[in-house]
């Protein structure tokens, strides 16, 4: 099978929203009057991002969620994507079930891949989105890093550190019972893009970013952007851990016998999650509730942004912990 056959077979589809789709030297979108075009790409590459036996469908799904992901993150709609691949060879069943998993994800979030480029080659995924945010009298309503303030609440979504004890699992550096591996496997492979969150948080959130390279790494972003600091309650991230109310009797309940240490570690830079990491003003707390709920994406308040520059870690105690928790850094 030649280049153009597969993207013939696998890729190109009847064009939905986009005026022009697969098979030009362009594609052509039509923003809608009075909206800004959020674009964001990001890479996956074997070996570095994905194991090589990755099962093909969630890899598919996964290569696009994290790019949905970064949408959310600015509370932009997915128009549409392109996708870059690079294959070692033509494998049918793979592809069939890449573009499945790929497809089912773009379908349920109406988002149409309207171009690419395929290459023989190591196999590298890269995907870039685009997105749609409405501007209002002249203002973006894009949710950004910059945006918080001294004084917000800081909130993340969902769960934390999931990815990461899936991960470590499957390297043999933790031993983790069944049932608890295959529902973190399933955060690692098939994470969520918080989209439905992203656009309900518009006008209401002050700044927000995906957690992708751990909790404490994501957080640095705002906390620079913004020119602020931030007091976290370490415990209440760990709370988040596995999807567990982080007490003693859970987690052995769970069979997962951690260290306090592992579950901080964990939840602070595990990385993978995909959550939303986000601020509000106090004023918006009855706002943020009703976005979570309206998105039906559970929301956990972490602690606040501060004036003081640095960020600053307590116990459920009240106690200082030292932040020695570094995040995912590709070259460090
Ligand atoms: P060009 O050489 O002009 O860049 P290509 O021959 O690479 O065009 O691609 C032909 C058409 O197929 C283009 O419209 C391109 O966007 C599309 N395309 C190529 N690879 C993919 C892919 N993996 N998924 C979707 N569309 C693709
Ligand atoms: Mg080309």
């Amino acid at each position: 099978m030649g280049e153009f056959d597969l993207i013939a077979r696998y890729f190109k589809r009847p064009v939905r929203q986009a005026a022009l789709g697969v098979g030009d030297d362009c594609a052509l979108l039509q923003p809608a009057p009075g909206t800004q075009l959020a674009i964001s790409c990001d890479m996956l590459v074997q070996g570095r991002h994905f194991f090589a036996d990755t099962d093909p469908r969630q890899l598919g799904h996964k290569s696009l969620a994290v790019n949905l992901s970064d949408l959310a993150a600015c509370g932009a709609k997915p128009l549409a994507f392109t996708l870059a691949l690079a294959l070692p060879e033509v494998k049918e069943p793979w592809l069939a079930a890449f573009a499945q998993g790929l497809f089912a994800l773009a379908d349920a979030h109406g988002c149409e891949l309207i171009g690419g480029d395929t290459t023989a080659g190591p196999l590298n995924i890269c995907i870039t989105v685009f997105g749609e945010v409405p501007v209002v009298n002249g203002t973006s309503l894009a949710l950004l890093r910059s945006g918080a303030r001294a004084g917000d609440d800081l909130y993340v979504s969902g769960t934390l550190g999931d990815a990461r004890l899936a991960l470590d699992a499957m390297q043999g550096k933790l031993t983790v019972p069944d049932a608890v591996l295959a529902a973190a496997r399933e955060r690692l492979q098939r994470p969520t893009p918080r989209v439905a969150l992203g656009l309900a948080l518009r006008g209401i959130a002050s700044a927000a970013i995906d957690v992708s390279d751990g909790l404490i790494g994501d957080l640095g972003h705002i906390l620079e952007s913004s020119r602020v600091g931030a007091t976290v309650l370490a415990d209440q991230a760990v709370a988040c851990v596995a999807g567990h109310a982080h007490a003693a009797q859970s987690t052995d309940a769970a069979g997962l016998h951690l260290s306090q240490e592992q579950w901080r570690s964990l939840a602070l830079c595990g990385g993978d999650d995909y959550e939303l990491l986000f601020t509000a003003p106090p004023s918006q707390r009855a706002a943020v509730a009703a976005a979570a709920r309206a998105s039906q994406t559970p929301v956990r308040c972490l602690g606040q942004i501060e004036a003081a520059a640095g960020l600053r870690l307590l116990d459920a105690q009240g106690q200082a912990l030292p932040n020695h928790y570094a995040s995912f850094d590709h070259f460090a």
